[in-house]
């Protein structure tokens, strides 16, 4: 009998860790020999934590919901019959929540101990890295990325093979590959649950892609305030260099590759991979013009490639199955799966991936079952404070990196914030911008300086102080600091403003004092 219980942040933040402890006390406390206890990262129902679960064999799988210690007393004690009544639990597999789920980048989240390589191992774990190293070529590896049609997960959806094949040709004594896991958006936390629930898919991805591009050092920049993904992620990589599965020639294949874990001190702006490039460097994180790209000239000056958390994860099983088998998912331009950290004003808050394609309306109501005490929705944010607002019209919207740039929205690192009736769109609008106002790292102008004056009309506006003239103002202004800023961060500041304006300019105009 094996009982996970999720010890990623949600979970141990609700409570988990008494709640394995007690589980391992008890069962040896009963001689329950039969009995493995084992934490695992995150198992996507966030809101109903702490989750434990339990596998036997030829017998459906078991949730305990919202467990505290004397819950998990009850649980041992069933299986040393000891108890009269059932443990009350939860079939979460009956609803849609996992129905409409496809997993592939949290295929092992929720599962194995992130802590034991082992587990990993038992489910695939290196064979991707080993077939590369052994069976295929450098350019055969990057033609299968390629032909898998995997686009960056990080938001930009830039094809990862295309990527690839930039910085490989690129002759230098060093190249870098980089594993972007500064995750900043308010509200969002895949990467994180990726990097607590799953550390070794990441390492072997970075692997994989190093001998892709030729690249022999990785560095995984990773916030500071994910202090148990990187201590996950320094587990793993010790296990991994143990095990010869990282360090020097790997499978006998005579290639070499290392890992180092980078810690971010909490830069939004260091997601930008210029910026964050500079800051591994140990310099200030700031963005700097492209070209040179960082796969002509990245870090410290080398050819570098730097790909997102969500985005490596898929890698090891693109390489086990086949492209075909990767486009068997998802849509023809935005091929397999997407997690989305699903939050705010939505029943089952938590971590979800989906076939691209999905649309809005299956993952907020099928999934994330509607919004709460029989409130009406109102709108979607995606795309965190780069991306915009969605309303109810565009609920059939198939999720695609292209279908939601037309609405004037993104992908986004994947950040999905549900708002019903109750919320003020303007008040949505001024939390974004006072986000990116204070992350914005003052480089160039119309970021520096546009973002900061229009959240002060903005303010002026929510005080009921603006006219018609400031909604006027703001909108050009958006429209300047999109198209003039020097980065990401400022290009795509002005989203949720021009979004809210575009759908709800009606809430903006109730809040002025001269209304048409
Ligand atoms: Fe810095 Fe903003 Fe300019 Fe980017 S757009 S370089 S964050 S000031």
């Amino acid at each position: 009998v094996r009982i996970v219980v999720g010890m990623a942040t949600c979970g141990i933040s609700a409570g988990a860790r008494p709640v394995l402890d007690t589980l391992i006390e008890e069962a040896k406390l009963k001689n329950l020999s039969n009995i493995k206890v084992v934490q695992t990262g995150c198992i996507g129902m966030c809101v109903y934590e702490p989750i434990v679960e339990v596998y036997e064999p030829n017998k459906e799988k078991v949730t305990y919901t919202h467990v505290d210690t004397e819950k998990a007393k009850k649980i041992i004690d069933e299986f040393a019959q000891k108890t009269e009544e059932p443990v009350e639990s939860t079939s979460l597999m009956d609803g849609d929540f996992y129905k409409k789920q496809k997993r592939i980048a949290l295929r092992n989240c929720g599962f194995i101990d992130p802590e034991n390589i082992n587990e990993y191992i038992a489910r695939d774990g290196y064979a991707a890295l080993g077939k590369a190293l052994t069976e295929m070529t450098p350019d055969e590896v990057i033609k299968h990325m390629k032909d898998s049609g995997l686009r960056g997960r990080g938001g930009a959806g830039f094809p990862t093979g295309v990527k690839w094949g930039f910085t490989a040709p690129n002759k230098a004594d060093q190249k870098y590959i980089i594993c972007n896991a500064d995750e900043g958006d308010p509200g969002a936390f895949m990467d994180r649950s990726v990097l607590e629930g799953d550390p070794h898919a990441v390492l072997e991805a970075m692997a994989i892609a190093g001998y892709a591009i030729g690249a022999t050092k990785g560095y995984i920049y990773v916030r500071a305030e994910y202090p148990v993904a990187v201590k996950r992620l320094e587990i793993a990589i010790k296990q991994a260099t143990e095990l010869g599965l990282l360090g020097k020639n790997i499978f006998n294949s005579g290639f070499d590759f290392e890992i180092e874990t980078r810690l971010g001190a909490g830069a939004f702006v260091c997601g930008e991979e210029t910026a964050l490039m500079q800051s591994i460097e140990g310099k200030r994180g700031m963005s700097r013009v492209k070209p040179p790209f960082p796969a002509v000239k990245g870090l410290w000056g080398k050819p570098s490639c730097i790909n997102n958390v969500e985005t490596l994860a898929n890698i090891p099983q693109i390489i086990n199955g086949g492209p075909k088998w990767f486009r068997s998912f998802g849509t023809e331009k935005s091929p397999g799966t997407k997690v989305f950290a699903l939050g705010g004003k939505v029943v089952n808050t938590g971590l979800v991936e989906v076939p691209m394609g999905t649309t809005l309306r299956e993952v907020i109501y099928d999934i994330g079952g509607g919004c709460p005490d029989g409130k009406e929705f109102k709108a979607v944010q995606t795309g965190g404070p780069s991306g915009g607002c969605l309303t109810k019209d565009h609920l059939d919207t198939p999720i695609e990196y292209e279908t939601l740039m037309a609405v004037g929205s993104m992908m986004g690192s994947g950040g999905m914030i549900v708002m019903d009736e109750d919320n003020c769109m303007v008040d949505i609008a001024r939390f974004f911008l006072e986000f990116t106002v204070d992350e914005s790292c003052g480089k160039c102008t119309p970021c520096r300086v546009g973002t900061k004056r229009m959240l002060s009309i903005l303010e002026k506006i929510t005080e009921g102080k603006g006219t018609m003239e400031d909604l006027d103002e703001l909108e050009s202004l958006a429209i300047s600091v999109k198209d003039s800023s020097l980065c990401g961060l400022g290009q795509t500041a002005p989203n949720p403003v021009l979004s809210t304006l575009r759908y709800f300019r009606d809430e903006y105009i109730a809040h002025v004092v001269d209304k048409k």
